[in-house]
């Protein structure tokens, strides 16, 4: 059997990062950087208040109470052209521009808020409520490097060093494709020997929370001609294809019979528990890479954590490699096959970590009660209560 490890880095081996692409900033939320950005400008642009209240020359409010006449208002969005002279002072608010020989500002709340006049009860210190030029942002500060992941922050910060649009690696579109003749999709009643397909949305989910884009192709069933129509119809939007299903050992498997002729996607058993059958390869003239995942919905989720999840970040460009893992200590003994490596679903609390009942690959609702992956390694077969293991958080 291939070890786990050897998988993955065939798989990493084949995929390639997502050529950039220029888009809108309002489109880039979950994409990752494809350049290093730099503001053009200081950030603030000009030194500004950052409280609504009185320019004041510092030394001319040292001694208070102090009663001063006011000269005029500056608004944000002032031009700033304006000067204050000795013994004088202006209104100002929160983003104006601090006139020339102004250097404090006295909060409106020090004062008694006068039009004309104003008396100002609390001195302020040379500097106080005024935001520098450049104490965000300097000009040419690389605010932004290649690779990083766009959120709204981000986005915030591209709008506010004037950017229009940025190069980016778009969000691979993945394609999740089920199969099999038992399945029925959820909302339509469960006809006998039927469950509710349930991988084709988990794992379209666990696309998106990849920072991928996923899209539900349904469900085929177990003919290797449906299979093969419908993967190339889907193959026209995707950069990747996740299939569930069919590549066991038994009749009936559509994915090893539709995929195996083409030469291009190897069929191998991984040396893991769950998810032994793997299939990864690429379809198309594009050469799409396919992750044909074992049936089993916890064989399914499982394929996903350890192989394709890494591979989309390669897709888009980021740094990959097996998942981040923890050390933890387990709260029973532990089972495992020998030359397997297991991933047995569990429930992680601090630093202890509970493995739940249910250890089937079909026991999805174990799955969905689990928060972590406890790893066993292929050459242990059982592990006492307080060992320390590695887990993976879900
Ligand atoms: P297979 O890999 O096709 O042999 O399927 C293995 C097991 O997983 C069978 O019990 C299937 O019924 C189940 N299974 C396969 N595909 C799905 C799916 N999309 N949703 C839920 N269960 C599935
Ligand atoms: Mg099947």
């Amino acid at each position: 059997m291939k070890p786990v490890d050897r998988h993955l880095a065939d798989i990493l081996a084949t995929v390639r990062p997502l050529a950039p692409l220029e888009v809108e900033i309002e489109a880039a939320l979950g994409a990752v950087l494809a350049e290093d950005v730099a503001s053009p400008v200081p950030l603030p642009p000009f030194d500004n208040s950052a409280m609504d209240g009185y320019a004041v020359r510092a030394g001319d409010v040292a001694a208070v109470p102090v009663t001063l006449p006011v000269i005029g208002d500056v608004a944000a969005g002032d031009d700033g052209l304006n000067a204050l002279g000795p013994g004088l002072v202006t209104r100002i608010m929160t983003g104006a521009p601090l006139p020339a020989g102004a250097d404090a500002v006295v909060p409106v709340e020090w004062t008694d808020g006068g039009t004309a006049r104003v008396r100002i009860d609390r001195p302020a210190p040379p500097g106080n409520a005024i935001r520098r030029a450049g104490e965000d942002v300097r000009a040419g500060d690389v605010v932004l490097r290649e690779g990083a992941r766009i959120g709204p922050a981000q986005i915030g910060i591209l709008a506010g060093v004037g950017r229009r649009r940025v190069l980016v690696r778009p969000r691979p579109r993945v394609v999740v494709l089920s199969t099999g003749a038992e399945l029925s999709e959820p909302g339509t009643p469960l006809g006998a020997g039927h469950i509710w397909e349930s991988n084709s949305f988990m794992l379209a989910a666990a696309v998106r929370e990849a920072g991928a884009e996923g899209f539900r192709a349904g469900s085929v069933t177990d003919d290797p001609k449906e299979f093969m129509d419908t993967l190339d119809a889907q193959l026209l939007r995707a950069d990747a294809v996740i299939t569930s299903g069919g590549v066991s050992m038994g009749a009936y498997e559509p994915v090893k019979e539709a995929l195996s002729p083409l030469g291009t996607v190897t069929f191998e058993k991984v040396a893991m528990q769950p998810g032994m059958p793997q299939g990864f390869g690429v379809v198309g003239p594009d050469r799409v890479p396919i992750f044909t995942l074992p049936g089993n919905p916890v064989s399914s989720f499982v394929s996903f954590v350890l192989f394709v999840k890494p591979a989309l970040r390669a897709m888009q460009g980021l740094p990959a490699g097996p998942p981040a893992t923890v050390r933890a200590t387990v709260t029973g003994p532990v089972r495992s096959p020998a030359g397997k490596r297991s991933y047995l679903r569990a429930v992680l609390t601090g630093e202890t970590v509970a493995p739940v009942t249910g250890q089937g690959s079909h026991q999805l609702a174990a799955l969905a009660a689990a928060n972590a992956l406890i790893v066993v390694p292929e050459d242990e077969t059982s592990l006492p209560e307080g060992a320390e293991v590695e887990v993976i958080p879900l």
